[in-house]
């Protein structure tokens, strides 16, 4: 677990300025859970904490320890994305295992991890599989599975689920709950759907247009919310 600290991080491609400057503190071992509509900075905002682009001013905390300047394989985190973004030629096994083989682990310890992450999210059966012969929910699954293989302190999941039918979603949702639990990273969770943000958030950021507009658990912003477009994004009745 570690805590993630934005401090004054804001964004412009070109001309455009994408995220106004930003402040916003994640505590140790928190589920947090942004959402907001298209376009409005999430995404940027998740990539800028990964190290997958970089500020165009502020600086970026994990644990205290400054990783503005730090490549993404540095900062103790893994991010899970919508397009699940496996690699097609290696097997689920070895798509699990690649973050263990580029950090140069030994054979066995993979072998063991690999076997051990595919038991907890149900992949076992489907080791020796491509990602083409995989389900959508088994895609995402084997996505998760290689973002914790590491056992990150600082988890990313950029809307996992918004590519899965409203079963799978509900059942991904428990899942999602359980391995906050037993992995006890800090999670930081970009989501469309006002059913996973309630249920799943200890903090909700409501972002709008490159602007945090309130921060605060699901039951503030049910009761409470700042602005009507607060209130439209958590289903309240303003
Ligand atoms: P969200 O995830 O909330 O839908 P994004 O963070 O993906 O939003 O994008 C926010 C804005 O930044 C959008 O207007 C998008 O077009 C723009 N944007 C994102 N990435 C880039 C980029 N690499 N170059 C130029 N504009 C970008
Ligand atoms: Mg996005």
């Amino acid at each position: 677990m570690a805590s993630v600290a934005i401090v004054g991080v804001s964004k412009r491609f070109g001309d455009t300025a994408v995220l106004a400057p930003t402040d916003l503190v994640i505590e140790d071992g928190e589920f947090v859970v942004i959402v907001g509509p298209s376009g409005c900075g999430k995404s940027t905002l998740l990539r800028l904490i990964a190290g997958l682009e970089t500020p165009t001013s502020g600086r970026i905390l994990i644990d205290g320890r400054d990783v503005t300047d730090a490549a993404p394989a540095d900062r103790g985190l893994a991010m899970v994305f919508q397009s699940y973004a496996l690699y097609p030629h290696l097997s689920v096994a070895e798509n699990i295992g690649f973050p263990l083989k580029v950090a140069k682990r030994p054979k066995a310890e993979i072998r063991a991890r690999v076997a051990e992450v595919a038991a907890s999210l149900d992949l076992t059966a489907l080791l020796g599989r491509r990602p083409a012969a995989l389900s959508g929910g088994q895609r995402q699954r084997v996505s998760i599975a290689r973002a914790i293989v590491r056992q990150p302190d600082v988890l990313l999941l950029d809307e996992p689920l918004s590519n899965l039918d409203a079963e799978l979603r509900g059942r991904m949702r428990h899942e999602f709950a359980r391995l906050h639990g037993s992995l006890g990273a800090t999670m930081i969770y970009v989501t469309h759907d006002q059913l996973e943000a309630m249920t799943l958030a200890n903090r909700i950021v409501v972002m709008n247009a490159g602007v945090i507009e309130q921060v605060g658990s699901p039951l503030e912003l049910y009761d409470d919310p700042a602005t009507l477009h607060v209130a439209r994004a958590i289903g309240s009745p303003g």
